[in-house]
């Protein structure tokens, strides 16, 4: 692993790359306030729910130092329940460490949640799950989880109608009866035949080697035209990326290409938030606490025989140690909690709108895009078309997503895509209810060309400190599991 803190002499205050550096400030000592270093756990105690709820107020005044040997709840203490924070909780958890997972939020997941809403599944923002994913085949059970596919293609609105795109290596019939169609010619079609091919060679590091150029570059280079890049390319990778100028990294195009030619493309029974649940599951009981905001985090100082452990610092105040402390929380919160020098550059925003349908305006499990770039919707599915306990019997769930954070309030964002989705669908649309609108502001780490290398960048940053989340890796449900595998695997090193 490249990158990793070299302790040691007068060089501590030199510390981790790729945007995790901190200042010698970060090994100071953080004042020891909260009473539950006060009350050790009994030896021998397995499992400890550590919530705002348990912590003892405290009113001695503060130590100054840290104890020689803090007591501590858990070896390791996650911060973030997200799938990143999950995965390693439960690769931690089965190699029989005590750990304790704490979560701000009141519910597991981050980014993958779903929300139910009068009888609606509504997912927080549309997300998909393609089976191919190797980490998630090997950290989840996907037969549990119930997975709903989508057709392998996607219909594309265009000069005033819809054309369907079929995956011609999935679906050769369909391909060939709707070749005809204004969203790309035959020789673009022939070229993007050939740069699945060369996408789907065998080996699946390969993706990784790609040339590190923005995807729209790599798609015009291949010799894809215009004309598919703005009807199918942008729409649909544009959704992926939540980036409709195409600048993410070709890094990442070839592996979720590889990804939705490979498997199938597909959402749990019961929405995207049971990927989560089921990681969860899987937890002792009581290891996540919930409603548990973290602000800040201390690492051991090995020059300092009195600090053995690293230190958490709850927002209520209460300071927890253990001797390992994974930070595994978006890129944005862990600049904040590890003090990075250099912030991150912003992560891409993505907006979601939820409609409740008398009628499915489209019946199959298929993904719809804007060919025409007219906006503001970029792509939709009926996601009770997918999986019919999305809605209440007789209804059906509307998904439209809106790439980036429109500037106007909801009721202007919903005027306006109601008057586009009127184009496509008609006077129905008036019929529809509007349930709720997601805006997501840190949806995607950015992925431009750079940001992608190593491929896994460093999880490991020295004095019991680990940093996990799918901006070690790649922005993808895959990218979060591998990361806290990663870390996982780090963590049973060091103690
Ligand atoms: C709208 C949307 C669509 C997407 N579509 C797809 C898709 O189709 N397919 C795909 O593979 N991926 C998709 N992704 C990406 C994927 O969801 C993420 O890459 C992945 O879930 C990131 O997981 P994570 O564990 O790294 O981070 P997160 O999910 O962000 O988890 C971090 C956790 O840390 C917690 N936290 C933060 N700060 C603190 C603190 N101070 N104290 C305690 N806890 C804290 C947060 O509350 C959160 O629970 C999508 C993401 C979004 C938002």
């Amino acid at each position: 692993m490249t990158g990793v803190i070299v302790w040691g002499g007068a060089g501590r205050d030199v510390v981790d790359v790729n945007g995790f550096s901190r200042s010698s400030a970060c090994f100071q000592h953080y004042p020891i306030r909260a009473t539950l270093l006060a009350s050790p756990a009994p030896p021998g105690r397995q499992e400890r729910r550590v919530n705002v709820d348990d912590s003892v107020p405290h009113a001695a005044p503060l130590p100054p130092e840290p104890p020689a040997q803090p007591p501590h709840d858990a070896d390791v203490l996650v911060i973030g329940a997200g799938l990143a924070g999950l995965r390693c909780a439960g690769l931690l958890a089965e190699a029989g460490v005590r750990t304790v997972v704490l979560e701000a939020g009141d519910g597991v997941g981050g980014r993958v949640r779903t929300d139910e809403v009068d009888g609606f599944l509504l997912d927080r923002g549309f997300q998909v799950l393609p089976t191919a994913y190797p980490e998630a085949r090997a950290a989840l059970d996907y037969d549990r989880l119930v997975l709903k596919p989508f057709y392998p293609g996607a219909l594309v609105w265009a000069d005033g109608r819809f054309h369907l795109a079929a995956d011609p290596t999935r679906r050769l019939l369909d391909a060939i009866r709707h070749a005809r169609t204004p969203i790309g010619s035959w020789a673009d079609k022939l070229r993007l035949l050939r740069l699945t091919g060369a996408i789907n060679a065998p080996d699946d590091d390969e993706r990784w080697t790609w040339p590190d150029i923005p995807t729209a570059d790599a798609l015009a280079q291949a010799g894809i035209g215009e004309g598919m890049i703005d009807r199918f390319f942008r729409p649909f990778l544009g959704g992926v990326f939540a980036d409709l100028d195409l600048q993410t990294s070709a890094r990442m195009f070839a592996f979720v290409w590889r990804m939705f030619a490979a498997g199938t493309t597909t959402v749990p029974e019961h929405g995207m938030g049971a990927i989560a649940l089921q990681l969860a599951g899987r937890l002792p009981q009581g290891t996540v606490a919930l409603d548990t905001p973290v602000q800040a985090v201390a690492a051991l100082d090995p020059t300092d025989g009195r600090a053995a452990l690293a230190h958490v610092t709850l927002r209520s105040g209460d300071v927890l140690s253990a001797r390992a402390i994974v930070v595994a929380t978006d890129e944005l919160a862990a600049a904040r909690l590890l003090e990075s020098a250099t912030p991150p550059r912003r992560g891409r925003g993505l907006t979601c709108l939820y409609f409740d349908a008398p009628e499915p305006p489209i019946a199959a499990p298929v993904l719809a895009l804007d060919g025409m770039g007219e906006g503001p919707v970029t792509n939709l599915a009926v996601m009770s078309a997918v999986s019919s306990a999305y809605a209440p019997p007789g209804r059906a769930l509307v998904s439209a997503t809106v790439i980036g954070l429109p500037q106007v309030d909801d009721a202007a964002l919903e005027a306006s895509v109601r008057a586009q989705l009127r184009g496509w669908f008609g006077a129905v649309v008036d019929d529809w209810r509007h349930l709720r609108t997601y805006r997501i502001a840190e949806a995607l780490p950015d992925q431009a060309p750079g940001r992608l290398v190593p491929p896994i960048r460093p999880h490991i940053l020295g004095g019991g400190l680990f940093v996990a989340g799918d901006h070690r890796t790649n922005a993808s449900i895959d990218g979060a599991l591998v990361s806290g595998r990663v870390a996982a695997e780090a963590v049973l090193a060091h103690l």
